[in-house]
């Protein structure tokens, strides 16, 4: 039984499906339409830390090459061949700075990929205008080049995994009457979850991947798994972001940009998704509309900027926050969990990096009985309540 059907719970019941293993999976929206839809979905190992994390998370970019392969030309998202209906944006992504503590951060994060053994260079600035033409680049500017990352668009991939596992014989619930809103249990054992509608679904083992409704859902089988709230002030877990609606002929972003003030990259259909990270610090589950609309057109003056050539036309849409599922040491929270046996937790910010590979271990745990070393310093035992 998975409790959630974003990134991280259709990647797992992907891999569990053609298991043998009788499997449900439960949603109480629509699949994917929790914050992985609304996620910038930089597929990246940019900054994590300590070491273990960021090795992770590579295996987390690498899971994505492998199903871009196994997929194949269906894989890829308009504008990057094969079919273009599909979630896969590779291209890497571009940073840049000009001087003060953006370059001094960028200097450092080049370094330190670098002595890990990823693929980051500093390039010249004709050669970055030339990869991405749409962008405003001045001279003096500094430009680092990652080509392993991408993007991922979370609507089509999240099908994808939700087709796979339909076509394993995994069985799906969702809208209002699949919330989960009990878990049963005999003996300190899991013994089946109680959804909105009345319906009562037996499970000896129950995987909440229910993102930032975590907490609430781990507590219903007495079990404690903190993330940072998404209402407290200075919290990081609030995330505010917009989308540009260029004009039909404007021309298009093709990968993720970085800029001190602005974070970009391309949606379908020529839109463009943005995001900034001192922006985040202003917002909180609770910000009146009105602000975040005056932040969301701060957002829009930024990409005049940073993208003249496609803000020039562009309509500003979909200014909105969400929050993003952050455990309090900033690492995933992967494993069996106190509270009763047969419940077991994925919870992680970088979801879309990590879903694919989360869903192979813990589906290789929970299918063979054995741990995996991997996922070893991400217990939720970690935390004490
Ligand atoms: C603005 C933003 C930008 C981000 N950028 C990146 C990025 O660039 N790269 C990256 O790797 N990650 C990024 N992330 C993080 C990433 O998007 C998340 O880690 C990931 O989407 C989490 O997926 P999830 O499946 O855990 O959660 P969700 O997508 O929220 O899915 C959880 C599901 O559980 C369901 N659910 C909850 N409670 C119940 C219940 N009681 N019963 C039944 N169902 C329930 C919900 O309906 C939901 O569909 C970003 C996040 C945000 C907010």
């Amino acid at each position: 039984m998975v409790i959630g059907a974003g990134v991280i719970g259709t990647a797992l019941a992907a891999r569990l499906s053609g298991s043998g293993a009788e499997v449900w999976l439960l949603d109480g929206g629509e699949p994917g339409a929790g914050t992985t839809g609304s996620s910038m979905a930089w597929i990246n190992a940019h900054s994590k830390n300590p070491r273990h994390y960021h090795d992770l998370a590579v295996s987390g970019m690498r899971a994505h090459a492998a199903l871009v392969r196994e997929t194949g030309p269906a894989a890829f998202a308009e504008g990057h061949g094969g079919e273009g209906a599909g979630w896969y944006r590779p291209g890497g992504a571009l940073r840049w700075a000009s001087g003060g503590p953006g370059l001094d951060v960028l200097r450092q994060t080049v370094a330190r990929l670098r002595d890990r053994g990823y693929a980051a260079e500093w390039i010249p600035v004709p050669r970055a205008r030339e990869l991405e033409p749409a962008v405003r680049i001045d001279d003096g500017d500094r430009v680092a080049y990652f080509r392993d990352e991408a993007a991922v668009d979370p609507g089509p991939l999240v099908a994808h995994l939700l087709a796979t596992a339909r076509a394993g014989g995994v069985r799906v619930r969702t809208g209002g009457a699949a919330r989960v809103v009990g878990v049963d249990t005999a003996g300190g054992r899991v013994r089946g979850v109680r959804c909105a509608g009345g319906e009562t679904v037996a499970a000896d083992v129950a995987v909440c991947c229910a993102g930032w409704r975590t907490p609430e859902v781990a507590a219903l089988a007495g079990a404690y798994v903190p993330l940072v709230p998404g209402d407290a002030p200075g919290s990081e877990a609030p995330t505010l972001l917009a989308h540009l609606e260029p004009a039909a002929g404007a021309p298009r972003l093709t990968r993720m940009v970085l800029t001190p003030g602005l974070h970009a990259r391309p949606l379908a259909g020529g839109r463009v998704y943005l995001e900034a990270l001192d922006l985040n610090d202003e917002v909180d589950r609770h910000t009146p509309a009105d602000r975040v609309a005056a932040l969301a057109r701060e957002l829009l003056d930024r990409a005049h900027g940073v993208l003249p050539a496609v803000a020039a036309t562009a309509r500003l849409v979909g200014g909105r926050v969400c929050t993003r599922p952050m455990p309090p040491d900033d690492n995933a929270i992967v494993g069996w969990t106190d509270g009763a046996e047969g419940l077991y937790t994925v919870v992680t910010h970088s979801g879309m990096t990590l879903s694919l590979r989360l869903g192979e271990l813990v589906a290789g745990e929970l299918l063979s009985g054995r741990e995996a070393p991997e996922l070893a310093p991400y217990r939720p035992a970690r935390f004490v309540r």
